[in-house]
């Protein structure tokens, strides 16, 4: 019989982010389905306490590794957490939330337990045994794999089960610890840094994934450009709804062209066939034609809505649900009107 471990890491506060809780659903349905013991390790600041917060997950054990050691991400120290605990469960499948953190430690975590590891999977399947569902050659080619060797280690993205309903409930945690030579301390970390030297504008957990293109840099129906507003309409619009900023290849790139350019973008923000897949419930498209290379990049937002002054632009072919033929400057003034009287910040 398969013995199942959920590997989590808490955030700097503690908390656990909603990814981790869609892992803990993937995990439960997983284990249920193949019949496994389900575990459930947690590592890092708060590990303890944070097992109270699911703690009707309905693991049979719960072990945690904390401390100074384990509160701030680092390869070498998170790498032996994780290790820790697949050998403290003798875990022969471990699934884990596709966060960077455990990208960046469990592939050399698996190869010390001697086992394999997908990473960016994107569905399970439990017929007879367990299947995984996988993306390559930019999400071109759809794969479904299965692996005999253990332990197999499964990372999973964001957005495809739903988050886990916390219930707290008081459980026995053990303590686990890791074998950590003073070599493995040197990593100081000492911060953050946003990749856009400002504000953080990529938010992979928000609803909404908002787009702008490069029609925010043309002349508009008056003959001159309007780049300062256009980039305060969209920092307005970001901060009422919480959305996550996507762009256009046009418009990351006239940056570099030395053209005036909307501040908060750069060549991160780009959705699509050279971009990212980014993977939200909704998603506004502003000033974007919405042409093939862009609009792979969409493949996995659920409900579409774009906005163009032309009929006939790329959205129009049966890209979008809703088109809205209209200036992309003044829909955005109303909708920050809207938005703003809804949240009192008109
Ligand atoms: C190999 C390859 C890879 C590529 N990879 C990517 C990629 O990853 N991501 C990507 O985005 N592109 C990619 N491209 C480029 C892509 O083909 C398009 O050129 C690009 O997406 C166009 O960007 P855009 O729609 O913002 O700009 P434009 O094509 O210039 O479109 C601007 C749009 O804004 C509209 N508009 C102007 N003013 C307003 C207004 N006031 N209100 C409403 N609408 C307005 C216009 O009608 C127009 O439709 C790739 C191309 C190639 C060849």
């Amino acid at each position: 019989m398969e013995k199942l471990l959920l590997l989590l890491h808490t955030e700097d506060d503690g908390s656990l982010r909603r990814q981790s809780l869609e892992a803990l659903t993937s995990a439960k349905e997983t284990a249920e389905k193949i019949g496994a013991d389900f575990y459930l390790g947690i590592v890092g600041n708060g590990a303890k306490k944070s097992t109270e917060l699911i703690g009707n997950c309905g693991a049979k054990s719960f072990a945690v590794l904390e401390g100074n050691d384990f509160s701030v991400p680092r390869y070498s120290t998170d790498k032996s957490a994780a290790l820790a605990l697949i050998k403290h469960f003798a875990a022969t499948v471990v699934i884990a939330p596709n966060t960077s953190r455990w990208a960046r430690a469990l592939p050399g975590a698996t190869f010390q337990a001697g086992g394999r590891i997908d990473t960016r999977v994107t569905g399970i399947a439990t017929d007879g045994g367990i299947q995984i569902q996988r993306w390559y050659y930019r999400q071109r080619m759809l794969a479904t794999l299965s692996r005999t060797q253990r332990p197999w280690v499964i990372l999973i993205e964001s957005g495809i089960f739903k988050a886990w309903e916390k219930v707290s409930v008081q459980v026995n945690v053990e303590e686990v610890s890791a074998e950590l030579k003073p070599e493995m301390k040197r990593t100081e970390s000492k911060g953050y840094e946003n990749a856009s030297g400002g504000e953080q504008t990529i938010k992979p957990d928000a609803p909404i994934l908002f787009v702008a293109g490069a029609g925010y840099m043309k002349k508009q129906s008056d003959g001159k450009t309007h780049v300062k507003e256009a980039e305060e309409l969209i920092k307005k619009f970001l901060k009422l709804s919480g959305a996550s900023l996507g762009s256009s290849k046009s418009l990351v790139e006239a940056a570099s062209e030395g053209a005036e350019v909307i501040s908060i973008m750069t060549h991160m923000n780009q959705v699509g066939q050279t971009g990212s897949t980014p993977r939200h419930q909704k998603g506004l498209s502003t000033c974007c034609h919405g042409e093939e290379p862009h609009v792979i990049g969409w493949r996995f937002i659920n409900e579409r809505r774009a906005v163009n002054t032309d009929p006939n632009c790329g959205w129009a072919q049966g890209k979008t649900d809703v088109l809205y033929v209209a200036d992309a400057f003044e829909v955005m003034t109303k909708l920050n009107e809207k938005w703003g009287q809804k949240w009192g910040q008109a």
